[in-house]
């Protein structure tokens, strides 16, 4: 079988042929630790599962086809037992004194990692508005090593036009790698290793595993030798996912495309009708015309996601009102799972940002749009608004 396929076949074939000692069409789970050696050092290609597992292989080889890589040998993929430990993972490229230029709008637990853990290890952090690839141009500095952008952006979903600002950083110096945390777009939507980052990462748990059962995180490189850089962390520092982890994940994966689909044109339909609620003070969504970010979110993503954050006219009381008025929309952080979640940032996924550059406003309300029925999630919403 050809690999050279489309995202909708790769993410139910791609690393996951039927096993070729049973024929059992779906990759087996396999639970062991170790492997048994015929002779001292003859083995079939595995010794330890925190080295390698034909499990994890499997999710690696098919998140390295997702993100547009050739399945060849080795795949550039590698899985972590959270988006964290894939971050952490990848962040041990960076040297003591060496800079790293991120988005001022990152997911809060990335600036948590970095400036509470790696900044005491002398890397040197700063943070501007990647929505505009010329604050990105002019905060490059000498001792620069490493870009990061997330797009979009969580909670208030600005939009960073990877070409135009990889363009600019390799322009700048080639020498500067760029990772593209692509967790809330998937690989369905945008595939940033294309537009010539070096480095995709994931929260897997997210859109990639798309059920809320699992956490999981993942690197995809685009060159080899980062690769095998990162292969070699991988294996030293052992931040892996469990075998019954990656299986669920591989799992999720196969219905990546449908999902994004109904994510996608659900967000659509809630973020016309929360535009038009009286009770709605702005709304923000990349399909949005009024969106910032639309034309570049246009050209670079194949839909504009499942996820839209909301200001209502109420602002900070009318917000807690709206929540917990809900039915349908679960209270709970996390997003990109099959039904609907609804929060406060401020007060919930970004409360360890509080007081910081990235703090974000009190009233804001996030949904993560699952795939349920679009009129019963309306309906829901309508509900909830009606309260306040
Ligand atoms: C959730 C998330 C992470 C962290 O991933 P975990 O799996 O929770 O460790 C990183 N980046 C983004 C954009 C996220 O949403």
């Amino acid at each position: 079988m050809t690999y050279k396929s489309h995202i909708e076949t790769l993410a139910i074939h791609a690393g996951q042929e039927p096993d070729s000692a049973t024929g059992a069409v779906i990759t087996p789970i396999y639970q062991t630790s170790t492997y048994i050696q015929s002779e001292v050092g003859v083995l079939k290609g595995f010794d330890y599962s925190r080295t390698a597992n034909p499990t994890r292989l499997a999710l690696e080889q098919c998140l390295a086809a997702l993100e547009g890589l050739e399945l060849d040998q080795p795949t550039y993929g590698l899985a972590f037992s959270s988006g964290m430990a894939a971050i952490d993972t990848l962040l041990r490229l960076i040297k003591p004194g060496e800079h790293v230029l991120v988005s001022n709008d990152v997911y809060g637990g990335t600036y948590r990692l970095f400036e509470r853990v790696l900044k005491e290890f002398g890397i040197l952090f700063s943070y501007v508005d990647i929505g505009d690839p010329n604050q990105v141009e002019k905060n490059l500095r000498e001792e620069t090593r490493l870009v990061w952008l997330e797009t979009p952006t969580n909670p208030l979903l600005k939009i960073a036009d990877i070409a135009e600002i990889l363009r600019r950083v390799k322009l700048f110096s080639p020498q500067i790698l760029v990772a593209v945390d692509n967790t809330f777009a998937s690989p369905y939507l945008q595939q940033p290793l294309a537009q010539g980052a070096d480095f995709v990462i994931h929260s897997t748990t997210k859109y990639i595993g798309g059920h809320s059962d699992v956490i999981g995180g993942a690197i995809i490189s685009k060159e080899a030798k980062h690769y095998e850089q990162l292969k070699f962390l991988q294996n030293s520092i052992g931040a892996v996912p469990g075998i019954m982890d990656c299986w669920l994940t591989l799992r999720g994966i196969k219905t990546l495309a449908l999902r994004m689909e109904r994510h996608s044109e659900n967000a659509a339909k809630v973020s016309k009708f929360l535009n038009e609620h009286p009770a709605v003070d702005h709304v923000i969504y990349p399909g949005l015309v009024n969106h910032a970010g639309h034309l570049v979110a246009k050209k670079q993503m194949k839909m504009f996601g499942g996820m839209v954050s909301i200001i209502l006219k109420g602002g900070e009381n009318a917000a807690r009102k709206m929540v917990e008025a809900t039915r349908i929309f679960s209270l709970a952080e996390s997003l990109g799972g099959v039904e609907s979640l609804i929060e406060i940032p401020a007060v919930m996924t970004h409360a360890s940002v509080a007081g910081s550059p990235l703090e974000v406003p009190a009233g804001l309300v996030r949904l993560s749009v699952g795939i349920e029925s679009v009129d019963d999630l309306i309906a829901d919403l309508d509900q909830a608004l009606s309260t306040l």
